[in-house]
């Protein structure tokens, strides 16, 4: 007898309409920055894009840029390039793969888009409420092309957040206004302002709906499709083209839950992924996971784009809001309690998390965690070893033994 055919990864139609978005969003950047047109921000991805879009800057994120060095496998050639001017190998390697790719000039958008570089900036922002590592990037790139370095320093390991840790972050977005107006020769326009915050807000209530999607069984969609799929929330977040983006992917998902397809065949065993992905692993752990009949049907890292509190009636308030309230600002307290909620909520059956090397920011396995939570839910776990760029510290050997021997201790249990 024929062996039975494994499971394969079901593609997602609407992935032509978004790889287009992306590549007009790319092409844009580019035509500003030859042509003068129009001016540009880098901006780190938590941090104040709306403020600067309602300036007319264009605004370009470099972690998007380490993520697509990372997934197109160019990282762990381009990571020494950066050691080699004093850049460690041991902080974030989206950091190093991103200067390495401006040291050595070469860049997946070539590939991609057909563009020769990434568009230069005129200003450079950033936010430390998810590392300090941002701001350390971007000072490299101040020194480069001699431009303006803004940020907002946020605090880090909150449990609640109060009026007075809002009010200096409050303040913080504020103090960009009157350098903003001087680079980019407009004057400040909070109804423009409001207007891109509340396009931005549409788009994260549009993702959110698309992410809760995968609490149906089963579920119309992996955590490694949401990871491609997470890409206009995090670039076009402000520009209604996203909120349309978001619109045509739930409509074809909604339309798998009626007609009960599955992102995976048969899905059996669903898991929740707790850190960064493995950017260069992406296919593999897809696949890997389909032919196990498991669906990864949640993360914390593609949560990280929902801002329900953008909604406010100022819309510097909303900022400072959402851009605090993310998971990664705070305590390891809130952190538990955030998993065990989206492990109850999504029915987890186990978790996988990932130990990145060089992003201690987003690992939240170092401080006990995963022991306190199984002991909590009776729900098991692994903890895999690897970085979300650097492919030189992973082994697909033994996280592949590992994700195994977790979904053999599931089907023993039942
Ligand atoms: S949070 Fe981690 S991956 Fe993101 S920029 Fe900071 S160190 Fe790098």
């Amino acid at each position: 007898m024929p062996d039975a055919p494994k499971p394969a990864v079901k593609k997602i139609a609407a992935t032509g309409a978004m790889r287009k978005l992306m590549a007009d969003y790319f092409r844009e950047l580019d035509e500003a920055s030859r042509s003068g047109d129009a001016q540009v921000a880098w901006c780190t991805s938590v941090g104040p894009a709306e403020l600067l879009r309602s300036f007319g800057f264009e605004v370009y994120f470099p972690e998007n840029h380490g993520a697509m060095l990372g997934a197109s496998r160019q990282a762990a050639d381009l990571i020494p390039a950066a050691n080699a001017i004093g850049y460690s190998p041991d902080i974030c390697s989206y950091l190093t793969s991103d200067v390495g790719s401006y040291l050595r000039k070469q860049t997946p958008l070539t590939q991609a888009f057909g563009l020769d570089g990434v568009p230069k900036p005129d200003v450079l922002i950033y936010n430390t409420n998810q590392c300090r590592d941002v701001q350390d990037w971007l000072a490299f790139y101040q020194r480069e092309f001699g431009v303006p370095l803004l940020g907002i320093d946020t605090m880090r390991g909150l449990g609640d957040i109060t009026g007075d840790h809002l009010d200096g972050l409050i303040a913080q977005h504020r103090a960009l206004v009157p350098a903003l107006e001087e680079i980019s020769g407009r004057s400040f326009d909070i109804d423009r302002l409001k207007d891109v915050v509340g396009s931005s807000y549409r788009c994260t209530r549009l993702w959110k709906r698309v992410l809760r999607l995968a609490g149906h069984k089963p579920s119309p969609i992996t955590f490694f499709d949401s990871t491609i799929h997470m890409g206009p929330a995090v670039v076009l977040r402000g520009d209604v083209r996203a909120e349309q983006y978001y619109e045509l992917l739930i409509t074809e998902l909604e339309g798998r839950i009626a007609d009960g397809v599955g992102a995976v065949d048969d899905e059996t065993y669903r898991f929740y992924w707790e850190g960064m992905p493995v950017w260069g692993k992406l296919r593999n752990h897809a696949n890997s996971f389909a032919a196990q009949r498991t669906c990864v049907v949640a993360s914390t890292y593609c949560n990280s784009w929902i801002f329900d509190a953008m909604e406010c009636d100022d819309p510097f308030e909303g900022m400072a809001r959402a851009y605090t309230e993310l998971f990664i600002v705070r305590s390891e307290d809130y952190k538990e309690q955030y998993l065990a909620d989206m492990i109850n909520d999504y029915a987890i059956d186990a978790i996988v998390y990932h130990d990145a090397k060089t992003c201690p920011n987003n690992s939240n396995c170092r401080y006990g965690m995963p022991e306190r939570l199984s002991r909590r839910l009776g729900v098991p776990h692994v903890v895999i070893a690897g970085d979300l760029n650097d492919l030189r510290l992973y082994s697909e050997e033994q996280a592949q033994t590992q994700f195994e021997a977790l979904v053999e201790q599931l089907s023993e249990s039942r």
